[in-house]
């Protein structure tokens, strides 16, 4: 019952037959410009320390990002905008993450996806996102400072609902809309929980503007605040 043998289970994971076929197709076909490197091709886990008080939590692995380097966020442009931003909210040490064994340690963070494995067109379906739900629940469970979720983008703001009723929380209802900035906060038995709703990282909101640097660093300056400083 620690964060590293649950890694390892999610790892072997093969519960999703559209997604574990694409995964590996990838891994084997590459992208040209990393023809020489070694895709991980599985389901990546979530990254950062237990004592984390804050969790982001993202749609799912890129193809040639996390589904290459392993590691969630890491090797694409999406995960370029996180880390950069985490390393400004002072919950990284640097504020780039390219491979595993690059450097990079988060303090008072985890982060983590929603769906574990890069799914086609970047959308996992309905179903997938249900049957991946326990591993983020389990994760959650394991982060018992746990304070605040920032949740990336619409997707990950609908699957997080069954993860936390299932983890004891007591829901709203009519359950809130996600937006840039919404904040909810609902009691559980840890204790008070606050979701706060970020536009994703993903390419169609930080290329057209729809999501500034300055917008994403206000969400997690709000979240450190509300994590306890
Ligand atoms: Fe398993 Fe989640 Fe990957 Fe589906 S998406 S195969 S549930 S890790």
């Amino acid at each position: 019952r620690d964060l590293a043998v649950l890694d390892a289970r999610i790892s072997g994971c093969r519960a999703c037959p559209r997604l574990v076929a694409w995964r590996e197709e990838v891994a084997l076909v590459k992208r040209a410009s990393f023809r020489d490197e070694d895709y991980w091709g599985r389901p990546v886990p979530g990254l950062g320390p237990a004592d984390a008080r804050v969790a982001v939590v993202g749609l799912a692995p890129a193809a040639h990002g996390g589904n290459r380097t392993g590691r969630v966020f890491t090797g694409d442009r999406s995960g370029d905008w996180i880390f950069a931003a985490l390393w400004r909210a002072g919950l990284a040490n640097q504020p780039t993450s390219t491979h595993v064994g690059d450097g990079l340690e988060l303090t008072d963070v985890r982060v983590a996806a929603a769906v574990r494995c890069a799914p086609p067109a970047n959308a996992p379906t309905p179903a997938e996102r249900d049957t991946c739900s326990p591993w983020l629940a389990r994760e959650l469970a394991l982060l018992p400072r746990l304070r605040v979720v920032v949740v990336l983008g619409g997707f990950g703001w609908t699957a997080l609902w069954p993860v936390l009723a299932g983890a004891g929380y007591r829901l709203p209802r009519p359950r809130p809309a996600f937006g840039h900035g919404v904040e909810v906060t609902l009691e559980g038995p840890g204790g008070p929980l606050t979701l706060l709703g970020s536009y994703h990282v993903s390419q169609q909101n930080t290329f057209t503007g729809r999501l500034t640097e300055p917008m994403l660093d206000a969400v997690l300056t709000r979240a450190v605040e509300l994590a306890g400083g």
